[in-house]
């Protein structure tokens, strides 16, 4: 019997991947197609990882591209989704992706400490620190967050994580 090979996952393993309960929100690269398509159509080849100029794509599980903040900041350049061959990635016309940055609470500022690192870091000025206590904690505004990451890799105390904004999700 002909064996047929059309890809490195094969299909137990992509429904493994779709059916998994993750600690942290599971972030790929921009323009990827949402995770039941993304993982359908990604063979996990590596082009996109090594299209990155950022280095900010890492090799995740089932041998799939994640976007990984922490090693830097996402440049929209769309390198990596001009990169794929398969269909798994959007139109670079449309938004790349609906992730926004949020503060949790391990945030310096809660604790009393005086730190602006985040804001320091955007370059979208979408961190302020309103002044409503004598430490001031920082504000996200959502409207001029792009997502791009740059603020997580800043924070001491690791307290900004991105996620998919629930407005944006719905209209998509
Ligand atoms: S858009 Fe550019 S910087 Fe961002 S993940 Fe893709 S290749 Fe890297
Ligand atoms: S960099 Fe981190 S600890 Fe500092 S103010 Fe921003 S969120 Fe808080
Ligand atoms: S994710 Fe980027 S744009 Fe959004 S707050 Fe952080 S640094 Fe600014």
């Amino acid at each position: 019997m002909a064996t047929v090979i059309n890809t490195s996952l094969d299909r137990s393993r992509r429904a493994l991947l779709r059916g998994r309960v993750r600690a942290r929100p599971l972030l790929r690269p921009p323009w990827a197609l949402d995770e039941a398509r993304f993982v359908d159509a990604c063979t996990g080849c590596g082009d996109c990882i090594a299209a990155c100029p950022e280095r900010v794509l890492a090799v995740g599980e089932g041998a799939l591209p994640e976007f990984d903040p922490s090693l830097g900041e996402c440049s929209f350049c769309g390198d990596c989704a001009r990169a794929c061959g398969e269909p798994a990635f959007g139109l670079l016309a449309d938004a790349p992706w609906t992730l926004r940055a949020e503060v949790g609470d391990t945030c310096l500022t809660r604790k009393g400490v005086v730190c602006s690192s985040c804001r320091d870091a955007c370059g979208e000025s979408a961190i302020t620190f309103p002044v409503t206590s004598a430490v001031p904690s920082p504000h996200v505004d959502a409207g001029r967050c792009t997502g791009c990451g740059a603020c997580v890799g800043a924070c001491p105390a690791a307290a900004i994580g991105l996620h998919a904004s629930v407005e944006e999700a719905v209209d998509a």
